[in-house]
Formats: C-alpha cells, structure tokens, sequence
C-alpha cells in the first residue's frame, strides 16, 4: 500500500500544525510521498505567505521597498523553524532570496518559495530526503503543464526514493526557469506525484472534514459526504462548491487512484473519498451547490419550432459578443439562454439589438437577477420522485421557480431562482432530502 498526502496551507500554518502533520504522517507509514503547501492563515485576519511573496513581487515592479513584506516572511519560517526545535536554518537562503528579488526575479519564482521553503523545513523535521519539484515537474515555456514527460521524470526521480518531500504549486521548462500552476495549484502537484509513484490513495488533507453536502454558511451543521464520484464532483465545483483545485483531479482520475480529502484538525474523521464509480445505493442526493450573479436572455415567436437554425443564429449573435452560456433550454416557441450576469453588463442593448436583427422575435427581454442551484446526485438515475421531492420542498417555501433543466445523465437537476431566494431555497432543498438515507 503507497499513500501520497499533501497537506495544504492550513495545515502547515505553524509549528503546532507541523507537529499535527508530522503524526498523521507517522501514523501511516503508507504515507511516504508528501506535498507541502506554503504556510497559510492561522488566524482568519493572517496573510498566507504567498500573498506576502506576491506583495514583494508588486513593490519592487513600483520601485518600492519590499522589506515589510519580506521581513515577515522570514519571521514566519523562523518561528516555525524555532518553535519545533529542530537544527535547520534557512538564515543563508534567505539573504540570498533577498537578493534575487531585488535584482528583479519572476513573479513565478517569488511565488514558489513559499512551497520551496516550507518543504524543506518540513523535510527536516521528518527526516525524509527533499526532492526538488523543479527537476522534475516540466513547464513550457507558456507556463502551460507539459503532463507525459512530468510523469516520465517524476516516476524516475522518486522510483529512487522510499519516501520524499516535495514542495507544491510549482515546476520548471526545461531551461530550469520556474512556473507555477494557478492558486490553489499545490493540490495538482499532489495528484501528479500520486499518478508517477502509482499510489493506491491520494490523500489531501487541509482544514475541513471533507465535503458538505451544502454550506455550512446556509445550512446549520451539514452532513459529509462519505463518497461522491468524478462525475458528481465535477458538477459540484462547477456551482462553486470547492476543497480542491479543479485540475488536481485528472491525473490520479486517469490512473483510477482515489482522493481521500482529509482534516488535519480532526485526523480520526475519515473524510470524503472521490472515486471513478460508486454504490448508486446510498441515498439520492450527494449534494447542493449553487451560484448567484446569473442573467437570462428571454425570447419567443411564434412557429419557433419551425424555424430552421434559429438556436444556431442566437448562440452565433452570443458568440460573435463573447458571451458564453450555462443553459439554454427551450419551449415549443419560446427560448431562454442563461448567462452569467458580468458578461452582459453594459452590453445589454447592443446584444438585444443584435438578437432582434438575427431572429425577429416577437419578444425578447432580459433578466438580470438570477441565480442558479444544482442538486447533484448518482442516486437520482431513474429513481421517480426525486423531481417531486425537490420542487414540493421550494414550493412550501413559496419560491417560484424560473427555470429547470435535468442533464441527460440525470445526474443533476438545475434550477434558476431569483437571487433573493438563494439562501432560503438551499436550505429547503437540503430539508427535501434530509430524510434520504
Ligand atoms: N500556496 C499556493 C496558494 O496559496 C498554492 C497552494 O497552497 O496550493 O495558492
């Protein structure tokens, strides 16, 4: 058995975290391939290192002193150096960094030191090798993830090693510059270290105890979800209910590794598992998620369904404007096109303009106040009721519903509500299904 972990900003935050990291992982000694993020908040006013990193970045490009910044920084990997006790410094690197950055280093290089150092200290503490992510976790030039080779490389690198550390979020080009992956980016590098050792379980752990099947900001004390599948999580995270990088899943996908999202505050619990195929028998829904801040474009004449090419012309009027569209589903002679609300602001008349010159409704009109919510499930595929169940909880709640749409794969239903009724429709939705297991 081969467990790669990583452990997230949280969860290295401090000595006190180290420390929790340190018997998670000697608790298991499966666990033998770790990834580190850079120390996050340990507090919610604290600033995450890489944001520090990323400030000392901007003031040097305005010609202004980086120190503050720095200094704290450095302050932050002192105290944790200091307070677990261990004969490591990183006092030399520190000036040397110092330097790079005044001479004008990358915004990617900056970032990554965050990874960089953190590993290290963490590599110490463990006693385990470091292994640099640079010499084996390949860019292009473009910053763009060059997957094939990075497996190559990094299956040969670690295939040398027992166990290692590795620092997250970043890799190189081949001409050795740094790149680093979006924010949030360490979790891919877990996934992609998880795929090159052929783990049997990719294990990211960070600060909640899995996913909720709603959240927790709307719903009082949500239940977990024990498993939820690719497919389910997908359409999830889609609607903003997010524990990991969304690029973090294909690597261990492709490979059939599973992810078990752990908490390090809360070890014993055992998380969410996200597998390729799951039991269809444990209950109908796995999840709610939603998202404000969507618009819809409303049109409708009559004989619609005679016309030939009509969606064609209105997403081709939506795509000549750079409009991208969620939803788009359709009556016999009305039409509704769902957006998000950012694109159409200021374009409004222009695109109503262009509309009613490519299809001559007999009426078009905008709405600009929507929001949309998903009920995701595996246990919905052809199990009656589950549309009734969910329409009868918005119904006793009084909310009107402005459009549905169930994905062919029944995996999901949508709604489109009106933003003021986001909070109260989550929390009837989830009421609907409470009772399901
Ligand atoms: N430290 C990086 C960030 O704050 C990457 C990560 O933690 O995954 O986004």
């Amino acid at each position: 058995m081969l467990k790669v972990v990583k452990f997230g900003g949280t969860s290295l935050a401090s000595a006190t975290q180290f420390r929790k990291v340190g018997e998670i992982i000697r608790g298991d000694k499966n666990r033998r391939f770790v990834v580190a993020s850079a120390p996050g908040k340990r507090f919610s006013s604290d600033i995450k290192v890489t944001d520090l990193l990323l400030s000392c970045y901007r003031l040097v490009r305005e010609g202004e002193s980086f120190e503050e910044p720095f200094g704290q920084i450095c302050d932050r990997f002192r105290e944790i150096i200091k307070e677990l006790g261990i004969d490591f410094s990183l006092e030399k690197d520190f000036a040397a960094f110092h330097e790079r950055i005044r001479k004008g280093a990358s915004e990617a290089y900056i970032a990554s030191r965050g990874e960089h150092f953190n590993s290290r200290i963490l590599a110490a503490y463990l006693g385990y090798p470091f292994v640099e992510s640079a010499e084996a976790i390949l860019f292009d030039e473009k910053g763009r993830l060059l997957e094939e080779e990075t497996n190559e490389r990094l299956g040969a690198k670690l295939s040398q090693y027992s166990c290692a550390v590795l620092p997250g979020f970043y890799g190189a080009t081949e001409f050795g510059d740094i790149r680093i992956f979006s924010r949030g980016g360490s979790d891919i590098t877990g996934s992609l270290v998880a795929r090159a050792v052929k783990a049997d379980i990719y294990e990211n752990w960070t600060d909640v105890s899995g996913l909720l099947m709603a959240d927790p900001r709307i719903v009082e004390n949500p239940r977990s979800m024990e498993v939820v599948t690719y497919r389910e999580l997908r359409e999830l995270s889609y609607m903003g209910a997010s524990v990991l990088h969304e690029d973090a899943i294909f690597p261990v996908r492709r490979e059939g590794i599973p992810i078990n999202i752990r908490n390090t505050d809360e070890p014993d619990h055992i998380g969410t598992m996200i597998v390729e195929r799951a039991d269809k028998s444990v209950g109908i829904v796995t999840g709610i998620a939603g998202k404000k801040g969507f618009g819809a474009i409303y049109i409708e004449k009559s004989m619609m369904n005679n016309e030939l090419g009509f969606g064609r012309r209105v997403l081709s009027v939506l795509e000549e404007k750079g409009i991208s569209f969620e939803h788009f589903p359709s009556g016999i002679d009305t039409m509704t096109v769902v957006v998000d609300r950012a694109a159409l602001f200021g374009h409004e008349n222009e695109l109503i303009h262009a509309l009613q010159k490519a299809v001559q409704p007999d009426h078009i009109h905008l709405v600009e106040d929507l929001c949309l919510i998903a009920v995701v499930g595996r246990g919905m595929m052809g199990n009656p009721g589950t549309a009734a169940r969910l329409f009868t909880g918005l119904a006793k709640e009084n909310i009107n519903i402005r459009m549905i749409d169930q994905g062919s794969s029944e995996l999901n239903i949508i709604v489109a509500l009106e933003e003021k009724d986001y909070e109260k429709a989550i929390r009837a939705i989830y009421e609907a299904f409470a009772d399901q297991v």
